[in-house]
């Protein structure tokens, strides 16, 4: 069996026409069906349907052979023990500092995310001392309730910062969904990785 593991949502509806120029069908959707195992057109090819924060940990201990990850959680975990061989260049947005246009309250900021280690990595690369509040969620109300200064978030077209009264104020990174493969996959199941990887880059270039 290859299993690739994916998240719902944006990335699964994205990375659908990326597969299908790979011959990949899935037989189910995971919006509809509560199946975790999607069965394929190919009968050894199956999709695992997971959480996008778990995806790199399914394919490190080889319980997904690959999988499709985007690069804030990539950049959150460390992206350590696997591969990152394609950027799919999809589900693309920024992740990015933001605030209200009001100067912070405190002089130590005091940043929610819930992207605790990239925020920590990136004011330590600007020399700056923050304190960092771990959320799960709805990172935006924190400003709005005084329970921090700024918010360390990914951003798309920034209507929900917007709606909010927040500003975007610095740039982070550039995200965009990657392929993930498993290390020792790459050499045992080297010659359907291969293939796999030239179709999704082929179709790649096409979409661009
Ligand atoms: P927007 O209002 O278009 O800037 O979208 C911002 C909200 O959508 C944020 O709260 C994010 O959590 C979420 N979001 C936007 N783009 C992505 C993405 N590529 N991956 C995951 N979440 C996203």
């Amino acid at each position: 069996m290859f299993k690739i593991a994916i998240s719902k949502g944006r990335i699964f509806k994205e990375t659908l026409p990326l597969l299908a120029k790979a011959d990949i069908f899935p037989l189910d959707d995971p919006e509809r069906s509560r199946k975790l195992i999607l069965d394929t057109n190919h009968t050894e090819i199956k999709l695992v349907i997971i959480r996008a924060s778990d995806v790199p940990t399914y394919v490190e201990y080889g319980a997904a052979e690959m999988g499709v990850a985007g690069k804030d959680v990539l950049l959150e975990q460390g992206g350590e023990g696997i591969y990152e061989p394609l950027d799919l260049k999809i589900a693309r947005c920024r992740l990015m500092v933001a605030g209200p246009p009001t100067p912070p309250l405190r002089r130590r900021l005091r940043i929610a995310t819930k992207y605790v280690n990239t925020t920590q990595r990136y004011y330590l690369g600007k020399g700056e001392q923050v304190e960092i509040i771990k959320l799960y969620g709805s990172m935006e109300l924190a400003p709005l309730v005084g329970l921090a200064d700024r918010i360390v978030d990914v951003v798309d077209t920034g209507n929900t910062l917007r709606a909010n009264g927040l500003l975007p104020l610095e740039h982070i990174a550039d995200i965009s969904s990657r392929i993930i493969v498993n290390k020792a996959a790459m050499k045992m199941r080297s010659p359907l990785i291969k293939k796999l990887l030239q179709q999704l880059k082929i179709a790649v270039e096409q979409m661009a």
